[in-house]
């Protein structure tokens, strides 16, 4: 068989390993001509590492990843710990560490993984069409590519998206801005070691650590969609924005790059369960697009990509067969991801700000026990449990 796989981010690369792991022919087009991912790092939750292990990358990965042995809660004004707790239960639990990593660095592996040479960058799909013996790619420079099957992992903004729904999804504005980047560990900011989260006025400012001494860093901040923002000025905008917050967040804006801090308005879909027409099927965020508010979205598109490895091994005479087991197995899960992340969104973000008050109180009580709880609630129910 072969698959023609468009977009190489996170969930096309991994899905072209998983299919060239049972032998099937596998080309990838991404219609960008260099790796340059939007976003500096992300955390890889248990479930997702599975996955890459899975794919035979346990030692990148290991690598790659910051190790977060505990996690804090802050009070944003106070600087007050508001509570404080080990992830060993987690871990203990699920059977595996989770790991933030550098996103450009989980690029770079997934590409390398697969073969970064025999990615076909720089090839931009504006159709897709499905057919009685394969499935048609058009690229905008004219070209075509066909394949047995065209799997579509092109995104939150997926043109493939409105070709298998037959209409177009509108994505819905989160309530929310998150500024990220990446800065020298710095413990007047968090311990080394630790998943630090400062929370006050429906906001949120975190730290996790990556390899090489690093932190990701992001701001959350509630605004309006479309409000005009110059590159180069997050450090000015943060700092007006979180006047009055605790020292180590100060410390954090006089730390980072403006030049290198990203800016990322946030909006999901709706979820749906259509994720293949023919020979056609969507995978990760054109499947899925979520909040980023539990850490799942790359997260799903690596277990899709291993549910659509099983979908061909267990159905490998059929693939119209291997298609509709992939979509069975994975829209609900997907979809209780993204209704997930909405929820926590929702909380964190202030929708209902008796809610947002509530869960500080919370904080204030908790020993790890229900925050953990949520987490593994969120990790477990993939192909890989
Ligand atoms: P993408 O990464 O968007 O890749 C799609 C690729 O397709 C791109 O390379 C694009 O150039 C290419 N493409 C698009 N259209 C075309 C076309 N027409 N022709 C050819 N190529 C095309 N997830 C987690 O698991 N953990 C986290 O902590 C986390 N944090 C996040 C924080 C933020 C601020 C955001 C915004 C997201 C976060 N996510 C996180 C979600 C994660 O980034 C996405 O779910 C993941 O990148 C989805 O991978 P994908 O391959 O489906 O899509």
């Amino acid at each position: 068989m072969k698959a023609v796989i468009i977009g190489a981010g996170m969930g096309g690369t991994s899905a072209a390993i998983a299919l060239r792991q049972l032998g099937h022919e596998v080309e990838v087009y991404e219609q960008v001509t260099e790796n340059r991912p939007v976003g500096a790092a992300i955390s890889v939750w248990s479930n997702g590492v599975k996955c890459l292990n899975h794919l035979g990358l346990e030692a990148e990965t290991a690598a790659l990843g910051g190790i977060v042995d505990s996690m804090s809660y802050i009070d944003a004004f106070t600087g007050e710990t508001m509570c404080r707790f080990s992830m060993a239960p987690l871990i203990d639990e699920v059977g595996q560490r989770p790991y933030p990593i550098a996103r450009a660095e989980l690029q770079l592996m997934l590409m390398n993984a697969f073969g970064h040479d025999e990615i076909r960058f720089g090839k931009k799909m504006v159709a897709v069409h499905d057919g009685p013996d394969h499935a048609t790619v058009e690229f905008a420079d004219g070209s075509t590519a066909h394949g047995d099957i065209v799997i579509a992992a092109d995104g939150a903004r997926s043109l493939a998206r409105d070709y298998v729904l037959g209409r177009a999804v509108e994505r819905r504005y989160a309530g929310y801005v998150n500024f990220n980047g990446l800065v020298p560990v710095d413990e007047e900011i968090g311990p080394a070691t630790e998943w630090t989260t400062y929370v006050g006025d429906s906001r949120r400012v975190s730290v996790m650590p990556v390899a090489d001494n690093r932190f990701y860093f992001f701001f959350d901040v509630t605004m309006p969609e479309g409000v005009p923002f110059e590159r180069g000025t997050a450090r000015d905008v943060l700092a007006d924005e979180f006047a009055g917050w605790a020292p180590g967040v100060q410390k954090l804006i006089r730390t980072l790059d403006p030049e290198t801090t990203n800016r990322v308005e946030i909006l999901d879909t709706d979820p749906f369960h259509t994720w293949v027409k023919g020979r056609v099927a969507l995978l990760g965020d054109a499947a899925h697009n979520t909040t980023p508010d539990i850490g799942q979205g790359g997260c799903s598109a690596m277990e899709d990509s291993i549910a659509l490895q099983f979908a061909f091994r267990d159905h490998a005479d059929d693939l119209h067969a291997a298609l509709a087991a992939y979509e069975a197995s994975r829209t609900e899960r997907a979809a209780d991801l993204v209704l997930r992340a909405r929820k926590r969104c929702d909380v964190t973000h202030g929708k209902d700000p008796e809610a947002t008050a509530a869960w500080y109180e919370e904080l204030r009580s908790e020993d790890g026990t229900n925050v953990i709880r949520g987490i593994v609630g969120n990790i477990v129910g993939g192909p890989l449990t």
